[in-house]
């Protein structure tokens, strides 16, 4: 098969081990950068010109988007579609889970259960939304952020305030979440390829942090979910039409809590805490549907 790797960086980890598995097994892999894409649109003849040449042989793509070009990436991803071409994220499906409010709406209709959660557009009532989650301490979030950036844990309902306060003066859209004290500072992250789950890992925040992202210094050891965990792991990633995403979770009291669901998990982390072979169950589930 020819393969494409939609990607701007073809020296990260998860796009290595992907080559390197495509091309285990046969396969022909490029790495395209998905901004030097043009996409032609004509009738009944939609192509994508690359450098010097059509994209008109591809079989499967597998998008490795970043947030910061999701929608070029999209839009690519999409033509692809146009041209009948197998993609392991639709770009509806990517674009989708970007936008975490409209996710978690979503998921919880599906009967997913998440930290009790308030988006408002009306900062000065933040003893009623601090009273909407429990009271504090409180997680606040920013809707944009990633990698543990831009979410704070505020401990009194005057740090609440300020904080509600800064972001807001920022115009940045934030969320506010119960916060999951049980957790320990450590989530979930389970690998989701072809619907099931094939690697979880436990992360566990450095001392004194409540954040468990790796790159804020967090741990990673592996885990095996329980049932209920499972379950929530493989019915996010159907609510999203997500067949291949990284799903994390806090477990909590009252069982596991979704927190986000992730387009294009890193490979890095899961392959490293679990041993498992992800990336080779990616190519694997591409030559299952192609
Ligand atoms: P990001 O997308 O930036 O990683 P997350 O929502 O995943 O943001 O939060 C980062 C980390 O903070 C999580 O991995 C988890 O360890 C911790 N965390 C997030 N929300 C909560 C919460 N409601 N209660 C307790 N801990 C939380
Ligand atoms: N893109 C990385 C992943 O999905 C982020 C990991 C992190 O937040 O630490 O695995």
């Amino acid at each position: 098969m020819n393969i494409v790797i939609l990607s701007r960086n073809p020296n990260l980890y998860s796009t290595q081990r992907l080559v390197e598995e495509a091309q285990g097994r046969g396969h022909d892999v490029e790495i395209i950068d998905p901004l030097k894409c043009d996409i032609i649109i004509e009738k009944q003849k939609p192509t994508i010109y690359y450098k010097d040449r059509y994209l008109d042989y591809v079989d499967a793509v597998i998008p490795r988007i970043g947030a910061s070009v999701t929608f070029y990436g999209c839009a690519v991803v999409r033509q692809f579609e146009e041209m009948g071409v197998f993609t392991i994220a639709a770009s509806d499906a990517i674009l989708r889970s970007r936008d975490k409010l409209r996710s978690l709406q979503r998921l919880t209709r599906a009967g997913i259960g998440m930290p009790k959660t308030v988006f408002t557009n009306y900062s000065r009532d933040v003893e009623e939304v601090i009273e909407h989650v429990g009271g504090t301490p409180v997680i606040i979030k920013l809707l944009e952020g990633t990698q543990g950036l831009g979410v704070v844990l505020a401990e009194t309902k005057n740090a609440a305030e300020s904080v509600l306060e800064a972001f807001n003066g920022l115009q940045a859209r934030v969320i506010v979440q119960e916060f999951i004290k049980e957790a320990k500072g450590a989530d979930i992250r389970a690998l989701v390829v072809d619907g099931q789950v094939v690697g979880a890992m436990k992360r566990q925040g450095k001392d004194g942090e409540f954040r468990s992202n790796l790159h804020r210094g967090g741990s990673a050891e592996i885990i095996k979910l329980e049932h209920d965990e499972l379950k929530l792991a493989m019915n996010a990633a159907r609510v999203l039409k997500l067949p291949v995403c990284g799903v994390d979770m806090l477990q909590s009291a009252r069982g596991p809590l979704l927190l986000e669901v992730n387009s294009t998990p890193g490979l890095e982390g899961i392959e490293g805490a679990t041993g498992r072979n992800i990336a080779r169950a990616i190519i694997t589930f591409i030559e299952r549907n192609r």
